[in-house]
């Protein structure tokens, strides 16, 4: 990978910027901008050296999602002027891409609108990538998709990663190859996409715990009853319940027929519905926090959406001031965490859910493997050599 020198002249210079917009938005507002405030400095660097700037990015599944919202956002923000243009590849974008002048910025329309762009096909690659003289990966939260605009572009002009992909990739690479002891944290919901990870820090890490309804499906698989509580029921965990590095919660706050009430997971019954870790498990869970030189830590822990969120904030409060190195993210982990305005007390909060899991996992993501083949772009654009 080459890391791209923003303190250049890039007057007159193309630049197509992949960046991670993908935010949430609620009533046609961003609901949450952590991405957004990343995703600026970048923007701005480029506008300042005298770039004309072509903004790539998609947001949510849909093809049909708009990025109109988060250009409000960015606008907003921003002092510099932005535009935007309400397709992909059309004509708007092409004649609004050809009119940009030094200095300015485009932001262009989903790019999943964009035929091609999911498939990677290397038509819809060949269009991205004749926006720009060179392109900038900036978004390292979606490189694990191997979609044109993240893998196909540098294929046709010269790739160099940004400095928010390089926070991250250099924020999560610790992760990778944790000094010990580590300690890993897996909460949230998601146990399809949790599953190889999970299998890949039991081996190697220290330990592994378990919270929030991935908990459920170890219960499940130990022959408890789980009542009511929310299960994937996806994968079958028997082979790692026998880990001996996979710690389990000792106690679990359910709600069931006498109301709200702390027991041991053996104790649940029928009526119950799980919601979240007991203090007792956070008391065993502390000393490993406190004396490990690594915690990665993902998922929260409990369904704090719906209140039961004291296991998360004691958890996240506890590693915060932790000594040894933190590495945290998952979408709803981070707003949990800044809920609590705790997000500069951890050594790396990533903007990525998914990608950050894939890293860890693989040791590699689709576009960080784009960026280190193919053309030898430093003699292009003098960038400095990454790792
Ligand atoms: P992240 O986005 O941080 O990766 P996930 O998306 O995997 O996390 O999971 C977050 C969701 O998990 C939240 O909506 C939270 O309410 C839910 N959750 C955690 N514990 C429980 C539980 N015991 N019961 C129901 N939902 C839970
Ligand atoms: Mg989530």
């Amino acid at each position: 990978m080459k890391v791209f020198d923003l303190n250049q002249d890039l007057r007159g210079k193309r630049v197509v910027l992949r960046a991670s917009l993908n935010v949430p938005v609620a009533s046609g507002r961003v609901a949450n901008t952590f991405r957004i405030e990343r995703a600026l400095p970048t923007i701005e660097a480029l506008a300042a050296a005298g770039a004309r700037t072509t903004v790539i990015a998609h947001i949510g599944r849909e093809k049909t999602a708009s990025l109109a919202p988060v250009y409000e956002e960015l606008t907003r923000r921003s002092a510099r002027r932005i535009r935007f243009a309400g397709d992909v590849l059309g004509n708007t974008a092409r004649q609004a891409v050809a009119a940009l002048e030094d200095g300015e910025v485009l932001l262009l329309e989903n790019v999943r609108r964009a035929q091609g762009e999911i498939e990677n096909d290397d038509t819809a690659a060949k269009a991205l990538a004749a926006y720009g003289d060179v392109y900038l990966n900036d978004a390292f939260a979606d490189s694990h998709r191997a979609h044109a605009s993240i893998v196909g572009i540098p294929r046709h002009i010269p790739g160099f990663a940004g400095p928010n992909f390089m926070r991250e990739y250099e924020g999560i690479l610790p992760a990778c190859s944790p000094e010990s002891p580590s300690l890993g944290i897996v909460g949230g919901a998601k146990f399809g996409t949790k599953e190889p990870l999970l299998r890949h820090i039991v081996s190697t890490y220290d330990r592994v715990f378990i919270g929030g309804a991935l908990a459920h499906d170890f219960f499940l698989a130990k022959g408890f009853e789980i009542g009511k509580s929310l299960t994937s029921r996806s994968g079958d965990v028997t082979d790692l319940l026998k880990n001996s590095k996979l710690v389990l919660p000792k106690d679990v706050v359910v709600s069931g027929a006498d109301g709200v009430e702390t027991k041991a997971p053996a104790d649940v019954l029928p009526v119950d519905t799980i919601l979240d870790v007991g203090h007792a498990s956070l008391s065993t869970l502390a000393p490993h926090i406190e004396k490990a030189r690594l915690i990665l830590w993902n998922g929260p822990l409990g369904n704090f959406e719906q209140g039961f969120s004291a296991a998360t904030e004691a958890l996240a409060k506890k590693v915060a001031s932790a000594a040894g190195r933190s590495v945290v993210g998952g979408g709803d982990t981070i707003a949990a965490i800044q809920n609590l305005r705790l997000m500069d007390k951890f050594t790396h909060v990533s903007t990525a859910g998914g990608a950050m899991l894939q890293f860890i996992t693989d040791g590699t993501l689709p576009g960080i493997k784009a960026l280190s083949e193919v053309h030898n772009t430093a003699a292009v654009f003098g960038g400095a050599p990454g790792r």
